[in-house]
């Protein structure tokens, strides 16, 4: 029987790609582990409704705030690291980081690795606004991990943001957007991609690789997984 660390998930944005952070981690520990184990974690949930509400109107203090608070929660709850269940919020991860005495596990590192696994240098990049149009994503794939980043255009970005807010974090799916986003995905492989990473957590409930003629990478898998790595050494 071998041991784990506690996992320390930041979760609720949404709940509905949290719910899939759980899953996965505990299939991957059982698939290690064996058929009656399971993952040692703890999981602070947020209301994405007061979230959502702060990033739109652009109250990101407030926002570190309320990341430094749920870090140090599960910080004296026993957790050993951090992992924070969203792309657009490690927009934060610097304030949150400075919060805490835990590492935290960066999304875009295991990211970053597995497209460098695969031998890709340039990846198209589908998220919220926040995350396709400030550097703090792009940049640390492209200093970390020396790849080259693009980004779908104004409109498709405005329609990539629009179903993550207004369908998938409500668990809603609808075929007319995952043709949307497949038209998307074309247009970023007709501009170069060889990759196309999936940088919001929910986008998986939505395309996978049967919607790509290149490799996707889905964050939130790639981040469970590299969750229970680390968790069991
Ligand atoms: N889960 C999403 C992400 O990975 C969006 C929700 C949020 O803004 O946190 O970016």
């Amino acid at each position: 029987m071998g041991g784990q660390v506690t996992i320390g998930l930041i979760g609720g944005m949404s709940w509905e790609s949290s719910a899939h952070y759980y899953r996965l981690i505990n299939e991957a520990v059982r698939a290690r582990r064996g058929p009656t184990a399971s993952a040692r974690c703890l999981m602070w949930s947020f209301d994405f409704s007061q979230i959502e509400a702060l990033q739109h109107a652009g109250r990101w203090d407030e926002l570190a705030d309320r990341l430094a608070d749920a870090g140090k929660a599960l910080e004296r709850g026993g957790a050993d690291f951090l992992v924070l269940c969203t792309n657009t919020m490690h927009r934060l991860a610097g304030e949150l980081q400075a919060a805490v005495d835990l590492p935290l596990l960066h999304i875009a590192d295991p990211t970053g690795q597995a497209i460098k696994a695969a031998g890709l240098r340039k990846v198209g990049l589908l998220g919220t606004a926040f995350t396709m149009e400030h550097a703090f994503y792009r940049g640390r794939l492209e200093e970390r991990f020396g790849l080259e980043v693009v980004v779908p255009d104004e409109a498709d970005r405005a329609l990539v943001h629009r179903v993550i807010y207004e369908e998938l974090v409500a668990g809603v799916v609808r075929d007319e957007s995952r043709q949307a986003y497949r038209e998307v995905i074309a247009r970023l492989v007709e501009a170069g991609a060889e990759g196309i990473i999936l940088g919001c957590t929910e986008i998986m409930l939505l395309v996978g690789q049967v919607d790509s003629p290149v490799p996707v990478f889905d964050t939130t898998t790639l981040h469970a997984l590299a969750a229970v790595e680390r968790a069991l050494g």
